[in-house]
């Protein structure tokens, strides 16, 4: 990135973003120097001929810039600063999509750039909207909190479009977002260990729609209504979508649910907000191919229909994926969240049986026992996947619905929700094997 050159960087964290952001800074002409508290990420960046620092000699004082890896907390402590005392000794605190921003107005201006946030369905909306554009053959790159990062994408130029998902940590580091479209899908409490109140959360999101040349946002929640309607008030170029705005997805089988209704709804807009013709957006819905462990359809045995929603990490986005079958057989569990699956009560009676794995399996057995509805202990993900099949497949249902939405975070039984909905996939493949 061309836009610091000559400038002090420091960047800390080196995962897969912090790198990027490394190459590409030494690129532009920077005097970069990169930090993490872990001695084998700093070898690694070392080792690739990247300049790196030691954490128990710097000042973070000297430098004009600390670029933070989204995921380091703003009261990370090391042997001699934090980030607040390099704040108070006037260094600027960012990240990398405010790196991009700065390239960008720098290189090209004019360059289609979509930011997509909200606390579900971010990829999904992201992934849908580098799809509709691809598939009229306009020239993207997609990343940011999903996939690549931003900084290893090939950089803005004139005709290339960016869509780029970004998560409230992402936002918070980047003071000038200013996207062309920008799209808030939905608030509700989710990362408050983070954020601390719902304000200053909704706070961080309202500041990628604010500074968009089109804010989308969407109308189903009470936070998302209030922003939406401050902005409109500042002048804002407000396009409200929903979940109840009238979108014709049969066709569409990676696009089940109403939930999905606002994800689509929303790209629509996007992509409508850039210059797409709606008949050329609306053809590419139907060609969407989904994406991995979001309410993912898994080939079976038999009349059975699995559903893999690993991503499903709290409740509300198992509220979803239950709202969008009329019975299921339930498999759920994991480690629970805050909240537990109290809020999932008027979804019960859709429950044929639920079957309980990991951390949070009594206590969810508690409250559905509470409830009446039938559940069993199974523990593990392949006992689950062979109970609620044996039970499905004995069904009157002519496509019965084995639902894996989990309500939970995965990290009692696996490293993330990606390994543990590869383990229900190969736990449905196993059975058909
Ligand atoms: P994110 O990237 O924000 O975590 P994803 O697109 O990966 O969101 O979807 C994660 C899960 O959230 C899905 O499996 C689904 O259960 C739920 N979900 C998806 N879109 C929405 C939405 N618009 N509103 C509420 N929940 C959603």
């Amino acid at each position: 990135a061309t836009a610091f050159k000559g400038k002090r960087v420091a960047v800390f964290g080196l995962g897969g973003s912090g790198l990027a952001t490394v190459r590409s800074l030494v690129a532009g002409g920077a005097d970069v120097t990169a930090f993490d508290d872990s001695a084998a990420s700093v070898e690694k960046a070392r080792a690739e001929g990247l300049p790196t620092g030691d954490l128990r000699e710097a000042d973070f004082a000297g430098f004009d810039s600390l670029v933070l890896a989204p995921g380091v907390p703003l009261t990370h402590p090391t042997p001699h600063w934090t980030v607040e005392r390099a704040r108070a000794a006037g260094v600027e605190i960012i990240g990398d999509i405010e790196i991009f921003c700065r390239e960008r107005r720098a290189i090209a201006p004019g360059a289609p750039f979509v930011a997509i946030t909200g606390t579900n369905g971010k990829s999904t909306t992201t992934a849908l909207t580098a799809h509709l554009l691809r598939a009229a053959g306009w020239d993207v790159q997609m990343g940011g909190n999903i996939g690549v990062a931003i900084l290893d994408l090939e950089p803005p130029a004139p005709g290339r479009t960016h869509v780029i998902e970004c998560s409230s940590y992402q936002i918070d580091l980047a003071p000038s977002l200013d996207p062309t479209v920008g799209v808030m899908l939905n608030l509700s409490e989710d990362h408050l260990e983070r954020h601390g109140t719902m304000e200053n959360y909704a706070a961080i999101k309202q500041r990628l729609v604010a500074g968009a040349g089109t804010a989308v946002i969407g109308q189903d929640d009470e936070f998302s209504r209030t922003m939406s309607s401050l902005l409109e008030a500042d002048g804002v170029n407000v396009v409200p979508i929903s979940e109840k705005d009238r979108l014709d997805l049969s066709g569409a089988r990676a696009l089940r649910g109403a939930h999905n209704v606002q994800n689509a709804s929303a790209a629509l807009a996007a992509v409508r907000a850039l210059g797409m013709p709606d008949e050329t957006a609306r053809a590419g819905l139907l060609t969407f191919p989904g994406l991995a462990h979001r309410m993912e359809e898994i080939p079976g045995p038999g009349r059975v229909v699995f559903i893999n929603d690993s991503k499903a990490t709290n409740a509300d986005s198992a509220a979803k994926a239950l709202a969008s079958f009329p019975r299921v057989f339930w498999i759920l569990g994991g480690k629970p969240k805050t909240g537990g699956i109290d809020a999932l009560v008027s979804f019960f009676p859709r429950v044929e049986r639920a079957y309980l794995v990991g951390e949070a399996a009594e206590a969810f057995g508690r409250t559905l026992g509470a409830h009446d509805v039938p559940h069993v202990i199974s523990e593990t993900i392949d006992r689950a996947v062979a109970e609620a099949t044996a039970d499905a497949e004995r069904s009157a249902e002519a496509e019965p619905v084995v639902l894996f939405s989990p309500a939970c975070a995965s990290f009692d039984q696996f490293r993330n929700f990606e390994e543990r909905g590869e383990a229900f996939r190969r736990a449905v493949q196993a059975l058909a094997g």
